[in-house]
């Protein structure tokens, strides 16, 4: 065991963690590790609560829950983006809750790309969540761009993280928009958001983030930053529950842009109901949703944000920041010759929520971990990503958890699984 770094470390830090008593807001599986809040957030009792809540709207007033829900089914996009504001640094109207993450990437580059001249090409980074490199093709071609010569990628220099320096070199004259993640989904790179933005502002560059891994574990101030636009997932660090509806923002700079995907619920809400034939889109955010709200997927967002919210995330930032470190500390120290070695960034301000660990038997030590009752994910072909979440991970789960792997690379019952991998790694 690390030196100081034991069962008491733990105990004590537990003792007095302002956040324990969020715990029990959650369902968690007795005798098991949740260590994949980064994938999946686990459900609260107050998910549950306000889901039953619009179910029994639903069930006591049928139809009258679009305008006698509370919240309101009609508004409820705008009313939890409003809810959903603070945790990006936004004004409630620069938020909806509407789509999936790669829906509303959809969206706002169907709103803001504009391809003009010589500038016409789009930025992001290599190791971007694929389905973001999709979208970003299709638009490509969608306008008559070159999907592959005009999207320029930042690779990693040292074959691990992204230097912001490579990122903002990279934006030429000729590129009209970016799209960065703010945490890098596999090493858990916290990107410098702020001096991002700045440069691509000064370079004339469209700067939009993939906030899907920080939203809920890291503060953010994208009005104070000047972005553009971004978009995130709810169902991770926000606990929305699978298929959660996902956010967008957009800065009021762009309040006026005529919607690239029209839908008859960005219409301005007064307005929804004349089913004129011409749209007339909502000023904010709102604007940019297309179809009815998918409120069964957003019931339990509204409980999920009350927990998030009650923490307060400076709190949640500041704890998760010392768990991640925490468990990096056991694994440097107590399995220092088993092969390990880190994808994320040792400093707290390039951190974001989880911790990818390097190891060439990644895959079967996941499994192996499951199988334990430690829960992380795996990302091909040699991260365990491990992610303890503030609001109902211990630090004593952290000094278990790396206990648990340490007798399975001391017994190497890892070596009993087959290498092949699952449908869902
Ligand atoms: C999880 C995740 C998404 C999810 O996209 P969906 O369209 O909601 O499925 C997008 N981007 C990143 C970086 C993610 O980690």
């Amino acid at each position: 065991m690390a030196v100081g770094l034991g069962e008491s470390f733990a105990r004590e830090k537990d003792g007095r963690d302002p956040l324990a008593r969020f715990r029990a807001e959650f369902y968690l599986p007795t005798g098991q590790i949740y260590l994949d809040g980064n994938s999946l957030g686990p459900m609260s009792r107050r998910s549950e609560a306000s889901t039953l809540r619009v179910l029994d709207v639903w069930k006591s007033r049928g139809i009258g829950g679009w305008l006698e829900g509370d919240p309101a089914w009609f508004t409820l996009a705008e009313e939890l983006g409003g809810r959903m504001a603070p945790l990006v640094g936004a004004a409630p109207d620069e938020v909806v809750v509407a789509g999936s993450s790669t829906t509303n990437l959809h969206q706002l580059l169907a709103t803001l790309y504009q391809p003009e001249g010589r500038r016409r090409k789009i930025l992001a980074d290599a190791p971007a969540f694929p389905s973001d490199l999709y979208a970003i093709r299709s638009h490509l071609r969608l306008r008559g761009a070159d999907p592959e010569g005009d999207l320029i990628l930042v690779g990693s220099e040292d074959g691990r993280t992204l230097s912001e320096r490579a990122i903002v070199g990279a934006m030429a004259d000729d590129v009209a928009l970016a799209v960065l993640p703010s945490v890098v989904y596999r090493s858990g790179q916290l990107l410098d958001l702020e001096t991002i933005a700045r440069e691509a502002r000064a370079r004339g560059v469209l700067i939009g983030f993939d906030c899907s891994h920080s939203v809920g574990a890291v503060p953010h101030r994208l009005d104070d930053w000047g972005v553009d636009f971004a978009f995130w997932c709810s169902y991770k660090y926000l606990n929305g529950g699978p298929g959660g509806v996902a956010g967008l923002y957009l800065n009021r700079r762009h309040f006026g842009t005529a919607p690239g995907l029209a839908g008859w619920f960005g219409s301005r809400k007064g307005r929804q109901f004349a089913m004129g034939p011409d749209f007339e889109p909502a000023e904010g955010a709102g604007g940019l949703q297309i179809g009815t709200p998918h409120v069964l997927s957003m019931a339990p967002i509204l409980g999920a944000l009350e927990v998030v919210a009650e923490a307060g995330i400076d709190a949640i930032r500041r704890k998760s920041l010392e768990l991640t470190a925490y468990l990096r500390a056991l694994i440097e120290g107590d399995l220092a010759g088993h092969g390990f070695d880190f994808a994320t960034p040792a400093e707290d301000h390039r951190r974001g929520g989880h911790l990818a660990i390097v190891h060439p038997e990644a895959s079967r030590i996941c499994r192996a971990l499951i199988d334990e009752g430690v829960v992380p994910d795996h990302r091909p072909p040699d991260i365990v990503r491990m992610a303890p979440v503030a609001l109902y991970t211990r630090f004593e789960d952290c000094r278990e958890a790396v206990r648990r792997l340490g007798s399975i690379m001391d017994r190497r019952s890892y070596e009993n699984y087959p290498t092949e991998r699952g449908l869902v790694p």
